[in-house]
C-alpha cells in the first residue's frame, strides 16, 4: 500500500530503527515509546487489522514476540511487559496496518489501560456465546 507508513519501513523506503527480519515480518523500535525499547512488530503484506489478515500470517509476527520480550526485557531492566495490539481507530489504532506492541513495564511507570469492566444481566453471556458460535460457523 503505497501511502502506508509501515509498508515504506518494511520496503525500506521510510528509514527506522529494525531490529529483526525474516520472509514475513519486520520488527523495529516505535519511534514515540510508551517506555523505552518499545518494539512494533509487522507483516511485511499490508493488512488494516487482525480481522484481515490469515491467522498463518499473523502467526509468524506471533513467532518474532517472545525472543524480542525477552530480549528488551534483559535490556532494560524490565520488571514486565505488555503484548498490545490495536484494530481501528476507535481502538486506538493510528497506523492502519496490522502491528504487535512490545512495552516493557517498571515498577509505577505511570502507564495505565484505564480498562472499565462491566457485567453480563442474566443470559447475556450464553446469549454472547450463541452469536459468536454461529458467527464462527460452529
Ligand atoms: P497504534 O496507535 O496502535 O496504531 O500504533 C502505531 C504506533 O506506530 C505508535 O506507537 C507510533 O509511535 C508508531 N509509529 C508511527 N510512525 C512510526 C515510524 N515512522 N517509525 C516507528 N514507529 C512509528
Ligand atoms: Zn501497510
Amino acid at each position: 500500500m503505497k501511502a502506508c507508513v509501515f509498508c515504506k519501513i518494511v520496503n525500506g523506503e521510510l528509514p527506522a530503527t529494525k531490529l529483526i527480519e525474516d520472509k514475513k515480518a519486520v520488527a523495529f523500535l516505535d519511534i514515540n515509546p510508551v517506555n523505552h525499547g518499545h518494539i512494533l512488530v509487522v507483516p511485511r503484506k499490508h493488512y488494516e487489522t487482525v480481522m484481515d489478515i490469515p491467522g498463518k500470517e499473523l502467526g509468524k509476527v506471533m513467532e518474532m514476540v517472545p525472543p524480542l520480550a525477552k530480549a528488551v526485557t534483559e535490556v532494560t531492566n524490565a520488571d514486565g511487559l505488555n503484548v498490545f495490539q490495536t484494530n481501528k481507530p476507535c481502538a486506538g489504532q493510528t497506523v492502519p496496518h496490522v502491528h504487535v506492541h512490545i512495552i516493557p513495564r517498571h515498577k509505577n511507570d505511570g502507564f495505565h489501560f484505564g480498562w472499565r469492566q462491566g457485567r453480563y444481566s442474566e443470559g447475556e453471556i450464553d446469549r454472547m456465546q450463541w452469536g459468536i458460535l454461529k458467527a464462527l460457523g460452529e
